[in-house]
Parts: structure tokens; C-alpha cells; sequence
């Protein structure tokens, strides 16, 4: 439950910065009516659009436009909320939002509305995680995950699992009191049943979750190879028709090495080694140098040959020596058309290699193929869960402890103990059991405004 209630006023401009056709000033607060009194010198009813002057203290007009309220409990943070929208450049967004610092408004902190709403009981953790994966979300699925985070299918099933858990807790420490006939007890209940069906969809969870992580997170993809031997047309050939979906990230400075392609929804950071040559420019040397340490932790290695001429050597074999040697490589034989080679897929040495042409697209979806497996992909449903690490922390503790209750069955007190610990381990994804310091690093990481 709430820790504390914040009763001060926040405001920030909720609108990305730059000019637009609107913007949004986000209030979130005490009591606010007041506060739009003073603002617009009119009375907004609940919920309706209000249109009206926005008026600086002197009563000259900042700006016109909607003025909405939203009082407590039924609003984002369960505050009193008011939203501003006004004409969106900076100039006047900066206008309004001056007033509001100036009618007793402090600037919001990234995330602190939506820490309010968690706060408040509006949300709870996971829902308010996503939030921000929607608002990041690099790919449609990937949206339509963290959606199904945001209105709460994912916490549903987690608080279903720890019910579970917690019904067959109760249920093992009732026994304890009667040690004669525990087990009898125990197994005519099911007890033992219900164990292992609990297993079973924390299972199938953390299997859908990890899923889901790569909707968020993606797999990062090298590709090594000699000049000319086909890189950049295979990199074409993979984007296919999806290449209008991606997005990349407004404000992030775009890398010229990396590029981020979806296979599936999955987003695929591709760094083409091509950029990593020897050079004096020193802008140039810092790219090179986060590119390094993006390919250590590279998924995959995809090695282009050609398909006639078998290994090749020179600057890209110098540039594969100093790759990871425990990543997951596969070997493209380019250019079959020239040879009269057919597409397949062999596996040579412990590593997987297909024949394909960049050029004529044959044997492009074996290698596609090859991606998603290696990246675990299986699941294609709608129930994906856009997981974080941290999730999938918890999931994995869960089933530890689980494992561990099984193994325990002669000794009810430590039975009980790991289910408790298992419940315990469950209740972080939805914020039943969280640190100010987990708080913290989740809310700090969104944007202002939000
Ligand atoms: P990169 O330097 O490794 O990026 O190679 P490019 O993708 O720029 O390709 C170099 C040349 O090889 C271009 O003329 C491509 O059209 C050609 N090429 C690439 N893949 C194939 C292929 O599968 N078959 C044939 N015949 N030519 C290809
Ligand atoms: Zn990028």
C-alpha cells in the first residue's frame, strides 16, 4: 500500500518538444479548482472541454485554448488533474507553463505522474512500465504488447498465479498444525496436483514473457565480410517490405553503423562491419569505439563468403578474430545464382551455413528462418507479455522457489517457506513487494510530461 501520498502540484508540458499543431500542459495536484479559476477566470465542469483564455497574472491573454479537469479519484494519478491544451510551439508552451509554476506548481519529474497514478493505486507496477514501453515501442507488435501490459492482461495473470500460490500456502500451513496426518491431508487436497500445475504456468509465462522481451529488446546482429561479397543488398532483402515500420527513437543521435531492421516484429540491430576501418578522424573513432562494445554483445554473427569462393580472408577475417568466440555465428554463402548453386541449409562443424542469393532473394528465408531460431523465437499469438529483465527476474525466482517446494514435500515447514518465497518473488512485477529504490530507477527512466 502507498507510502505516502504527494500532495503538492506538478505541471510539465506533456507534448514532445518542438512546435506542433497543440500542445499539452499536464497539472496534477491538490485542489485544482482554484487553480483554473485563477487561470482562465472560469468554472470547468468535470470532464468537459472547457474553451477559454489562458491570462498571466496581470490578466492578459498567454494563450486560447481547451482547458480540461479532472478531479479526484477519477483522473490519470487520481489527483486533481488539469490538462492544458494550448497552441503547441515552445514559445507559448513555455508561457503556460511559467503560469503554472507561478499559481504554486513545481516542475514534474520524469515519471512522476505516472508514479503519482501507481502511487495512488491507479496502477500497479507493471501496468505503469507500460506506459513507457508503449510510448517507446520501436515496432507495431511491440506496441500491442505493451498495451496488453498497460490495461493490466499481464498483472491479471500474475495475481491469478500468486492467488494459487497463496491458496496452497494457506492450505500446507494448515497442516503443520496437524502433523499426524499432514501428507494424507495434503495429497487428498491435491496438494501435490496443484503444485505442479502451478509449475506449469509460471512455465508457460515466463516462456510467453521471454518472448516478449524480444519485442522489446530485439537481437543484435553483426555482419562481417570482405567488400563487395553482398552485405549491404542482403541487409535489403532481410528489411524486405517492412522497412516503412521502423522508427527510430526521436532525439537519439542516429549511429551510421547500426541500423535497425524487423523481422516479425522483432527489431534487429544490424551493425555492418564495413564502418569499423582504420581511420584518423576522431568523431569517426568514437563511433567505431561504441560500435566495439555493442558487438561484444552481439547475438549473432552472420559471416558472408562467397559461394565460390569459400572462406575469404583479408580485412574482414582480421575483423573476425576479434569477435566473440561463444556467439552464435552462421555462415551466408552468397552469390548461388553465379554458380548455379541451389538454397539450403547446411550445418558444418557445429555451425549453421545457407546458401542464398542477396541478389535474386532465393534462400533469404532459410537464413530468416535461422535468425528466429536462433533468437528463440516460437510464439506468433497475441498473449505476449512486453517483459523486462526484471520481470523476467522475478519469473525465474518464482520457479526456483516452486522447484524447490517439490523437492521439499517430507518437510511441510520448508514447503511452505519457498511458496512463501515464490509468492513473495511474484508480487515484484506488480509492485506488491518493491524498494523506493527500484521506484526510483523504473520512473526515472521516463520522459517529463508523463
Ligand atoms: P557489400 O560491399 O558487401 O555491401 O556488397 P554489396 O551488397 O554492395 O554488393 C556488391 C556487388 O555484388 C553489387 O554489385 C551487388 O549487386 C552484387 N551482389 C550482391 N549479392 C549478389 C548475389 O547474390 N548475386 C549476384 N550475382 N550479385 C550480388
Ligand atoms: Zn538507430
Amino acid at each position: 500500500s502507498p507510502a505516502a501520498r504527494p500532495r503538492d502540484t506538478i505541471a510539465a508540458v506533456a507534448t514532445a518538444p518542438g512546435r506542433g499543431g497543440i500542445g499539452v500542459v499536464r497539472v496534477s495536484g491538490g485542489d485544482l479548482l482554484p487553480f483554473a479559476r485563477a487561470l482562465c477566470g472560469r468554472e470547468p465542469q468535470p470532464r468537459t472541454a472547457l474553451f477559454a483564455r489562458f491570462r498571466n497574472e496581470a490578466g492578459e491573454a498567454i494563450d486560447e485554448g481547451l482547458l480540461l479537469y479532472f478531479p479526484a479519484p477519477h483522473s490519470f494519478t487520481g489527483e486533481d488533474v488539469i490538462e492544458l491544451q494550448g497552441h503547441g510551439g515552445p514559445v507559448v508552451m513555455g508561457m503556460l507553463l511559467g503560469r503554472c509554476l507561478e499559481l504554486g506548481a513545481r516542475l514534474a519529474e520524469p515519471g512522476e505522474f505516472t508514479k503519482r497514478a501507481f502511487l495512488n493505486g491507479k496502477l500497479d507496477l507493471a501496468q505503469a512500465e507500460g506506459v513507457a514501453d508503449l510510448i517507446e515501442a520501436s515496432t507495431a507488435a511491440a506496441a500491442r504488447s505493451a498495451l496488453r501490459s498497460l490495461s493490466g492482461a499481464f498483472s491479471a495473470e500474475v495475481t491469478q498465479i500468486r492467488d494459487a500460490l497463496i491458496d496452497l500456502r494457506m492450505l500446507v500451513e494448515a497442516t503443520l498444525d496437524f502433523p499426524e496426518e499432514e501428507l494424507d491431508f495434503l495429497e487428498k487436497a491435491d496438494a501435490f496436483g496443484r503444485l505442479a500445475h502451478l509449475r506449469a504456468r509460471l512455465e508457460g509465462l515466463l516462456d510467453r514473457a521471454r518472448q516478449g522481451a524480444l519485442l522489446r529488446s530485439g537481437l543484435n546482429v553483426v555482419l562481417v565480410g570482405q567488400p563487395n561479397v553482398g552485405k549491404s543488398s542482403l541487409l535489403n532483402q532481410l528489411v524486405g517490405e517492412e522497412r516503412a515500420i521502423v522508427t527510430e527513437i526521436a532525439g537519439t543521435t542516429r549511429d551510421a553503423l547500426r541500423e535497425t531492421i524487423q523481422l516479425e516484429g522483432i527489431p534487429l540491430h544490424v551493425i555492418d562491419t564495413a564502418g569499423l576501418r582504420e581511420t584518423t578522424d576522431e568523431v569517426e573513432r568514437i563511433g567505431i569505439a561504441r560500435t566495439w562494445r555493442e558487438i561484444e554483445r552481439a547475438d549473432v554473427i552472420l559471416r558472408l563468403v562467397d559461394a565460390g569462393a569459400g572462406a575469404d580472408e583479408g580485412e574482414a577475417a582480421g575483423i573476425d578474430a576479434r569477435l566473440p568466440q561463444d556467439v552464435e555465428r552462421i555462415t551466408v554463402h552468397n552469390k548461388i545464382d553465379l554458380y548455379g548453386e541451389r538454397a539450403w541449409r547446411v550445418e558444418e562443424g557445429g555451425a549453421v551455413g545457407v546458401y542464398l542469393s542477396a541478389r535474386s532473394g532465393e534462400g533469404v528465408d532459410l537464413l530468416r528462418a535461422e535468425l528466429l531460431r536462433v533468437a528463440g523465437w516460437h510464439a506468433h499469438g497475441e498473449d505476449l507479455v512486453l517483459a523486462r529483465e526484471r520481470h523476467l527476474q522475478a519469473l525465474r525466482t518464482a520457479l526456483e522457489h516452486v522447484g524447490n517446494a517439490a523437492g521439499e514435500v517430507g518437510a511441510l515447514e520448508l514447503f511452505a517457506e519457498e511458496l512463501r518465497l515464490a509468492q513473495e518473488s511474484i508480487g515484484e512485477i506488480t509492485g506488491e513487494f518493491s524498494s523506493d529504490d527500484l521506484l526510483g530507477v523504473i520512473f526515472s527512466r521516463f520522459c517529463i510530461g508523463k
